[in-house]
């Protein structure tokens, strides 16, 4: 599936789109951070609303409360732009800025901690364990000091208050990083099953791109992953399937599902892959899940299938001596011809042509020249009749001559024509007759061999008609 309306972004090479994914990553570092000092900046907004214990400098805490909503919505807005390793500063900054107002307002309260906690939670979510292991020593140091300069309200020495924050923060931490890498021990196991199944997988995203591919892709294909992801998807499609293919993932795009729709892929050797696709829209839409099985195969077998049924087909319906329709054929076209005829009122004549002693013919020359004969017989006649016409092998050395659309004198005129082309100086006799409209194909048979048997009666090498 190939939706060339979505190739219109030009992404070059693998490099270009890992990019992409660092830096969807680094936005959502960046929005989590800034939505951190949102929530700290509301903590500290609380905090001055409820009674203050020890006083604090007000006018400084509310600045800076002011400052972190300023500093968290510019986070949000322009997450898009900010690098990931800015967004590790932010977050360290972030720590620092709490230290600060708990400096500031001269209380430690227990608000600020809970900021802090939230900075361990982000950083094990985001980063790997060596980097949250260094945001959790930035932020338990910022806190140390805090708590040495700022006396405690509540009796506890600043040692023992910070243990308890030390000790819940790295709980924090170590159930954030254990989850997170559950849940990559997981990704890798579905991965691992990904990558088993000989249907190639996939998913696909707004863009027209490859996102992710298991193994077979590259066993069908020859490209591998990069390669895949590195152009729109719809370049790997056939130029003829393309726009069928458009059509198609637009209306799955849409939110129908697919089923059975088939196209073909150009693979790296230049050959042409037949691929049978289902696919469905992921839950958020945006992206598209698909399985492709490869029917190369099945459409080779299924051709071949096709043209041998036609070559039975065909020899169901021809002699084999000559190559002429048989009587299968006429038993077909006969009935045809009649209803065209009755339509349009034009006349139609039938003529029996039978050689001339050719039992005599085969007795002297051999049965198989008797067949070379018959054979000549059929391409000499036939080059005597026009393109409507029909000639038959009725049976034997018996042929019947289906002339549509011309009178009986003109049909006498093709039929002499046609017997005098008969070769090695043989002679054969022909009975003709005019279809009456109304009478049966047997009725209008047996009237024809009654005109040529009268033909041979009278001996032989002659034309005898029935009917004006
Ligand atoms: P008539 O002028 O009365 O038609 O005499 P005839 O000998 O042509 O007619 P008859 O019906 O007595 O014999 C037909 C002969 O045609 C007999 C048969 O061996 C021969 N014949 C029929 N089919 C074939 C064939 O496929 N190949 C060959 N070589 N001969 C055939
Ligand atoms: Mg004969
Ligand atoms: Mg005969």
């Amino acid at each position: 599936m190939f939706p060339c309306v979505f190739a219109g972004k030009n992404r070059k090479g693998s490099l270009r789109r890992s990019r992409g994914t660092l830096r969807r990553r680094s936005r959502s570092v960046a929005r989590a951070a800034g939505l951190l000092l949102i929530g700290g900046a509301l903590l500290v907004a609380l905090s001055l609303a409820l009674p203050h214990p020890s006083g604090g400098n007000t006018p400084l805490l509310l600045a800076l409360a002011v400052g972190m909503a300023l500093a968290g919505l510019l986070c949000v807005r322009f997450s898009r732009r900010i690098p990931l390793n800015f967004s590790h500063t932010i977050l360290a900054a972030t720590a620092v800025t709490t230290g600060g107002l708990i400096l500031a307002s001269g209380v430690a309260a227990g608000q600020y901690g809970s900021i802090f906690v939230w900075s361990v939670l982000i950083a094990g979510y985001y980063f790997p364990r060596r980097l949250v292991a260094a945001h959790l020593g930035w932020i338990l140091l910022v806190y140390a000091v805090s708590l040495v300069l700022v006396p405690s309200t509540a009796g506890y020495s600043p040692l023992t208050r910070w243990l308890f924050s030390a000790i819940s923060l790295t709980v924090v931490a170590i159930l954030t990083t254990s989850l997170v890498a559950r849940r990559e021990r997981a990704d890798l196991r579905a991965r691992r099953f990904f990558d088993l199944s000989l249907d190639m997988l996939c998913t696909v995203d707004l863009d027209g791109y490859f996102v992710e591919l298991n193994k077979a892709w590259e066993k069908c294909l020859g490209f591998n992953r990069d390669e895949l992801r590195a152009v729109p998807f719809a370049e790997r499609i056939h130029p003829d399937d393309r726009e069928r293919s458009a059509t198609e993932a637009a209306k799955v795009f849409a939110g129908a599902e697919s089923v059975g729709f088939e196209n073909r892929y150009l693979a790296r050797d230049g050959s042409v892959r037949w691929l049978r696709w289902s696919a469905t829209l992921a839950a958020d839409e945006s992206l598209l899940y698909a399985r492709a099985t490869d029917i190369t195969e099945l459409k080779r077998m299924e051709s071949e299938r096709e043209g041998l049924l036609r070559e039975v087909e065909e020899a169901a319906l021809s002699d084999a001596l000559t190559g002429l329709p048989n009587r299968r054929a006429l038993d077909e076209a006969l009935p045809r011809e009649m209803a065209r005829a009755r339509r349009s009122q034009a006349p139609l004549c039938l003529a029996i042509v039978d050689v001339d002693h050719f039992k005599q013919y085969n007795d002297k020359r051999g049965h198989l020249v008797g067949d070379v004969f018959l054979r000549d017989c059929a391409i000499a006649w036939d080059g005597e009749l026009r393109g409507e016409d029909m000639l038959v092998r009725f049976g034997g050395e018996e042929f019947l001559v289906v002339l549509p659309g011309c009178s009986l004198d003109d049909a006498a005129e093709i039929v002499e024509r046609l017997r005098s082309a008969t070769p090695d100086g043989q002679t054969c006799s022909a009975g003709l007759v005019r279809w009456d409209t109304v009478e049966a194909a047997e009725e209008l048979f047996a009237r024809a061999d009654a005109a040529l048997y009268e033909a041979k009666g009278a001996g032989r090498d002659q034309l005898v008609r029935i009917g004006s």
